[in-house]
This record gives C-alpha cells, structure tokens and sequence, in this order.
C-alpha cells in the first residue's frame, strides 16, 4: 500500500509540475507581524528587493498574520514605517487609496480553504482526530525506543470520524520519498521525507498552517524565487511536497546564512531582537544600514565597501551569497555609517539637524545647517554624535578663563588681540559677512601678531572648546553679532 502511494506520488508529480509560465522574477518578503522590526528582517526584506530590481522584477510584500493571536497591527505598522525608511518599495498589492497596500493572509482565508478541500478530496490530505495528549505519549513512546519522533499515521486510514471524537488537524499523506532541491546558495540540498510522518497542514479548514498557506501564495502570487534566512531551509522540503501535490509550479530557493556573533556564536538576543528603529535612534543613517545589512552575507568581487541602494542593484548577484554564517560586527557598522555620513545629501542632514537641535534646545536657530554639517561630518560616526560635536553652536560651553591663554602671553595681551579681533569682525558690513572676508582681516591680525596668538583665544572665544573646526568657519555660520557677543563673553572673563 504504502509502496504504491509512493509511486503514485512520484507520477502524479511528475505529471503535473509544471515549468515556471513567467520568466520575470518575482520574489517576496513575507514577514509576520509578531514582533519588532530587526536586522534579521531588514536582511531578507533588503535581498529580495535588490534582488528583484537588479532584474527588473517584482518585490512583493506580504503579511503573514495566521497566527492571530500574537500577530499584532502595531508590528504590522513597524513593517512599513522600516521598508520605507530603508528606501525598499513593494510593487503589489491590493489598493488602498492610490497606494499598494499588502496582501495579508488573514483575508485569504477562502483561498487556503479551496486548497485544503482539495488535497483532502483527492486522498492527499485527511482529518486527524488525535488530541495533543494522545499525540505527547506517542510522542514519548517513540523518543523511549530511540526512534525519532513523528506522527504515527493513527488517523490516516480512517474513513469516518470515530465516535466522540471531533477533528484536530488536516494533515498531509507525506510519501515516503526523498526530496532534492537546488539552492542557489548552497546548491543540491536533500531530505528525506520519511522522517516527517503526515504533515499537520491547518487547523481546520479556516485555519491553515504557515507551510501551507507559504505554498498556496508562492503559486498565486508567481513567486520566482524564495529568499529567505537559513532558518527556514528545513521547512523548504516540505513545502516542496505539499507543491508536488497540488500540482504547482517549482520555485528556486535561496536560504541566507545564519547572522553569527564575532565568535560565531548564536547572535545574542541584544542584537537579534534589536528593533531596526533603535538604530535610527542612535544616529544610524537608513543608507548605512542597508550598505551594512548586504554584506551580512553577500560579498562583491572587489574589496569595495560602501554601496548606496542604486549601486547595489546593479552589483548584487544572488549567487555570491556565502554559505557559512555571516558576522555581525558592530564596529563595522559604525565604520560603514561614518562613511554615509560623509557622502549624505547636505539637505537631509540639514534637516535632521534642524529639528533634533530644536527638539534639544527648545528653539529654532537660524545658522546655515549644512554649513555645519560641512564642518562636523569628519568627526561624527552618527548622527548622534554630529549634533554633539556640533553642540558649541548651539549652547556654548562653560570653559575658565585660562583655556584662553596662548603660551606665556599675560592676560593684558590676550585680552588686547581679542579686542583686536572683534574691532576687525565689528568693520565687516554685514552683507560682505562670509569666510573669505573673515579670513582676510583675522590672517591680516595674525601676520601683524603670530597666527597661534590670534587664533588661539578667537577659537575658544567662539568654542568653549580648545580643539575645534577652524575658527573663521565658525565665525561665519555664527554671524557677526553671536561672534562678536561670544568675544564680549570672553573679555569679561580675563582678569
Ligand atoms: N513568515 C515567515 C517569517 O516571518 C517567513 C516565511 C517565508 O519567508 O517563507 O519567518
């Protein structure tokens, strides 16, 4: 009997598959909304998409709610608000107001159900009548003779439901079989399906399994390609069987190295379970992020490092993805984030320092920002750390007295080029207020008197600060009258 299942399995596939219709691929990202948005997801989310646009094809989102009771719409939102900040549009899905909004399984429901009727009336599938106690002492019984555990096929020749009892599962007839799939990362991959026993494929007819509602969507959605973390490679087999079944077509399958720690540990929950968002939080740019996420995993042919999304799409190739597990290394990120930093629009980060700096302060300043920006970008790995070494624009520092002093000059002499500073700052009308002009009547001052001489209290005067950018930068974005009441500051201080 069970001889003869197997054959006919191996036809009846054999029979049906068909051969991919479309040539154009079409991959998905097909999270759950269980949890918080973390590096993990913005990976896969990252591959598909590059994937997809390096080829012309589709990225396709879609919610996989099944499990009602811990999929949560606040999670689901956290999806979007992260796809979005990464720069990672999706191409379908039903439309909401002009704008796609996401297939989510919750409102397929009648689809999975279709299918479930349909592997049961053809023999495939049958109701398992089995309770979970029933199925822990089996369970047990196995684990005792050393055999490793699996259904034992109890339901599977019934042909009514015995008396009392009411229907628990739908499982899948799994034929004894080996399943061989070809991976594009890590090529020929095989299971053998016999250590499976039946499937559990829903709950009821309502109520279907994530393995098979996976299947159901590749199918009708056109998926081309599934690209997904290693974590899910043991569930590929299965999935395969349940396409065989239904007659649908083969997918190409992509499982991505596990993230590891620096000692290639299991990456500790610290990091895992980091919310995408809390990178955000602390001044990582959203290009970072993505330049940061492809190489956990995938690695060009040069020793290139810093990728935009745009580079990427031309660049990336699925098939240089590496099997063993990809480091997660934090110093690296800050690095990666660093160099964005430096090549990042002026405007954004204007932006970003507009409101941070008022956020902070408590009112709106009216300096050139990108000026600022200029200035501070060399010495800020994020964007945290620009708006503190920019901090002396916005708030100057208490500093003594003494900070002012230049090698042994005595106070009077200090106190006399700083006065002779402000004078030649006081002279400049204001619409001739730029770098250029600064630059003449304080170099002018330091030829006459020393460069260090000049610049030393003109720098702390306008700082707080004994290193800081050049000081006639920062003239020039503070203005004449903040400058010239900086030096005022600074007179008052010398005894
Ligand atoms: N919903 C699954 C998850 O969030 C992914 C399923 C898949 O990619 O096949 O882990």
């Amino acid at each position: 009997m069970e001889r003869l299942w197997n054959l006919l399995f191996l036809w009846y596939s054999q029979s049906m598959a068909k051969e991919p219709e479309n040539k154009e691929i079409r991959v998905r990202f097909a999270p759950s909304p269980t949890g918080l948005f973390h590096l993990g997801s913005g990976r896969t989310a990252l591959f598909n998409w590059v994937h997809a646009r390096k080829h012309g094809g589709k990225f396709i989102l879609r919610i996989e709610d099944t499990d009602k009771e811990r999929s949560k719409l606040e999670f689901e939102q956290g999806i979007y608000d992260a796809l979005r900040w990464m720069g990672l549009n999706w191409d379908e899905g039903p439309d909401i107001g002009g704008e796609f909004g996401p297939y989510r399984q919750s409102e397929r429901t009648h689809i999975y159900r279709e299918y479930l009727e349909k592997l049961i009336k053809t023999n495939w599938a049958y109701y398992c009548y089995c309770s979970k106690e029933e199925l822990d002492e089996e369970r047990e019984a196995m684990i005792a003779q050393g055999l490793p555990p699996k259904y034992s096929g109890h339901c599977s020749h019934l042909t009514e439901a015995p008396v009392g009892k009411t229907p628990q599962l739908i499982r899948f007839r799994t034929p004894d079989t080996r399943v061989e799939f070809k991976d594009v990362i890590r090529g020929t991959v095989s299971f053998d399906s016999s250590l499976f026993g039946d499937l559990p494929i829903a709950k009821d007819l309502d109520t279907p399994l994530y393995n098979f509602a996976v299947v159901v969507d590749d199918e009708l959605m056109h998926i081309t390609h599934v690209i997904r973390g290693e974590d899910h490679l043991s569930n590929t087999p299965k999935q395969i069987l349940f396409q065989k079944a239904l007659g649908f077509r083969e997918v190409a399958y992509a499982h991505l190295p596990l993230i590891l720690a620096a000692d290639r540990s299991k990456l500790s929950k610290r990091y895992a379970e980091t919310s995408l968002f809390e990178y955000k939080k602390q001044g990582y740019l959203p290009e970072a992020m993505v330049n940061f996420l492809i190489l956990l995993g995938w690695h060009p042919k040069d020793d290139k490092e810093i990728f935009t999304l745009p580079e990427l799409t031309e660049v990336f190739e699925l098939s240089r993805v590496q099997k063993a597990g990809a480091i997660f290394n934090e110093e690296k990120l800050l690095w990666i984030n660093g160099e964005h930093i430096k090549i990042a629009d002026p405007k954004m980060i204007s932006e970003f320092l507009i409101e941070k700096t008022t956020e902070l302060y408590g009112k709106k300043f009216d300096f050139d920002f990108a000026k600022i920006f200029e200035l501070g970008k060399g010495r800020a790995k994020t964007l945290n750390e620009l708006v503190d070494v920019s901090g002396f624009f916005f708030d100057l520092p208490e500093y003594p007295w003494g900070l002012l002093t230049w090698k042994d000059e005595t106070s009077e002499s200090i106190k006399e080029k700083l006065l002779l500073s402000k004078e030649a700052l006081l002279a400049i009308p204001d619409e001739l207020w730029s770098y250029e002009k600064i630059s003449e009547v304080i170099n002018l001052l330091a030829e006459r008197h020393g460069k260090g001489l000049i610049f030393s209290p003109l720098r702390v005067a306008l700082t707080g600060l004994k290193a800081s950018p050049e000081p006639i930068a920062v003239a020039e974005i503070l203005k004449k009258t903040e400058a010239v009441k900086r030096i005022d500051h600074a007179l008052k201080k010398i005894p």
